[in-house]
C-alpha cells in the first residue's frame, strides 16, 4: 500500500508472470524480450552464477551476496526472494518506477513469493499465473531440460505441487502449450487489462 500511496495509484502498470518451476516462464519472457521490444521487462538481481548464453544486464544483473545485502538494506529491492533455497532474486526498484512514471506497464517474471510480495504493496498490480498443459507435462520438461540433479528435480517437484496451488490468488490463468500463444496472451492482457478484478 505504501508503494501505490507512493506512486499514485499507478500499482496496476504492475505485471506479474508467475507459476511453478519449469513451466516456462524465463522461456515466454525471454520471447517477449525478444519479440515485443515495446514491453518493458523488469531484469532482475540473483546471486545465481550465470548460465552458458544468458548476458548480464539482460537475463539479470549477476552480483555476490555482498552486493545482494547492500541492494536489501539500502531498499533498492521492490522484492526479494530466496528461491528454491538457494540463490537469492530480487526486482531492483528503480528501473520499475521509471518505467512506470514514463506510462508503461512493466512485467516482472518472478517466483510465486515475489507475486505475493508484489501484491502486498501494490494491490492493484497484475498477477498472471502461468500453467502447464498438465503435470506430466511439467514432470517431462524438468526432466527434460537437465539441468538439475535427480535429487534436484524431485524436490522441484514437490515444490511445484505447493506452487500449483497459488493459482487460485491470481488475477489471469495462461495455459503454456506454446511458447509464441502463451507470449501473446500475456502481452495482450498486459495492453488491455481488461477483466481485472
Ligand atoms: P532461474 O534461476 O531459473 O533464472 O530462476 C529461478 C526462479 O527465480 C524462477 O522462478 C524465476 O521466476 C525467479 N525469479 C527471477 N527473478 C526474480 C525476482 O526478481 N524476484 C523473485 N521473487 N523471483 C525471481
Amino acid at each position: 500500500a505504501d508503494w501505490v500511496a507512493a506512486h499514485g495509484g499507478t500499482g496496476d502498470r504492475l505485471v506479474v508472470l508467475a507459476g511453478p518451476t519449469a513451466v516456462g516462464k524465463g522461456t515466454v519472457a525471454e520471447y517477449i524480450r525478444r519479440n515485443h521490444p515495446d514491453v518493458r521487462l523488469s531484469v532482475s538481481a540473483t546471486t545465481r552464477q550465470p548460465r552458458p548464453g544468458e548476458v548480464e544486464g539482460e537475463s539479470y544483473f549477476f552480483v555476490d551476496d555482498a552486493e545482494f545485502e547492500r541492494m536489501v538494506e539500502a531498499g533498492e529491492l521492490l522484492e526479494w526472494a530466496t528461491v528454491h533455497n538457494a540463490s537469492r532474486y530480487g526486482t531492483p526498484r528503480k528501473a520499475v518506477e521509471e518505467a512506470i512514471a514514463a506510462g508503461n506497464s512493466v512485467l516482472l517474471e518472478i517466483d510465486i513469493q515475489g507475486a505475493r510480495s508484489v501484491r502486498r504493496a501494490a494491490p492493484e498490480a497484475t498477477l498472471v499465473f502461468l500453467l502447464p498443459p498438465s503435470w506430466d507435462e511439467l514432470v517431462r520438461r524438468l526432466v527434460g531440460r537437465g539441468t538439475e540433479s535427480p535429487a534436484e528435480q524431485q524436490r522441484r517437484l514437490e515444490t511445484a505441487k505447493v506452487e500449483l496451488a497459488a493459482v487460485e490468488e491470481f488475477d489471469h490463468q495462461v495455459v503454456n502449450h506454446d511458447v509464441a500463444e502463451a507470449a501473446q496472451e500475456v502481452v495482450d492482457l498486459m495492453r488491455s487489462r481488461k477483466g481485472r478484478r
